[in-house]
């Protein structure tokens, strides 16, 4: 399969060819058609499966294809460490670049107030670690869920571990009931069950 059978459109699958991909990865070719459709996704990968590109992909896709009713962010990425946020973000920016969608990152040990400055311009992706998501959320105007159509969960496994299990459990339940979620964990604990559980509905299973 080719990134165009996967259907996206012609400025990611350009970016797909300018970061050298030839091909999908079999995580990629199984997640992006599935979560194109809307259908909440349970996936067990690890990195450097391509499972980065495999939620960004679809997401990106669907953005492009619902124009935003008002400025507000529509995605929220919460990965467990600053590094892998910076990764996932770096990814985004790149399969972005033909497009006028915008990405933050909020992570702790930058700046609050640049966060802030950067939040209060509605970026449509923020990818984050819960902990300063939840600093946000609480103790500035800067951003609110109310438009978020769709949550990643990356790494869910290392988030829980980490001891960010409540935090979490706070975000899932502070963004919109109507919403796709996609889940990812290299290993399943009866902690990543029970995050499934209260985040994923009716969810495709995939593995790579
Ligand atoms: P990830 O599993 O998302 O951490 O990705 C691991 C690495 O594989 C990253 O350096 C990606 O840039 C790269 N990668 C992702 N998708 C593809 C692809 N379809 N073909 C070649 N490399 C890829």
């Amino acid at each position: 399969k080719s990134f165009i059978e996967l259907n996206i459109s012609r400025p990611l699958v350009r970016a797909c060819e300018v970061l050298g991909y030839q091909r999908p990865t079999p995580i990629q070719a199984a997640c992006v058609p599935l979560a194109l459709t809307g259908r909440d996704i349970c996936g067990s990968a690890v990195t450097g499966s391509g499972k980065t590109a495999a939620f960004a992909l679809p997401l990106l896709e669907r953005l492009l294809f619902r124009p935003r009713r008002i400025p507000a962010t529509r995605v929220l990425i919460l990965t467990p460490t600053r590094e892998l946020a910076v990764q996932v973000h770096s990814m985004i920016e790149k399969l972005a670049q033909y497009t006028d969608i915008s990405c933050c990152l909020v992570v702790g040990g930058l700046s609050t107030k640049v966060q802030e400055v950067a939040l209060r311009s509605h970026p449509d992706i923020v990818v984050a670690t819960p902990g300063r998501m939840i600093d946000h959320l609480h103790n500035s105007q800067s951003v609110g869920l109310e438009e978020l159509a769709i949550l990643v969960l990356d790494e869910a496994d290392r988030l829980l571990e980490l001891g960010f299990r409540q935090e979490v459990h706070e975000l899932v339940r502070l963004c919109p009931k109507r919403r796709q979620t996609m889940l990812f964990s290299a290993t399943m604990t009866e902690e990543v069950a029970e995050l499934i559980q209260l985040s994923l509905n009716c969810p495709v299973r995939l593995s790579a």
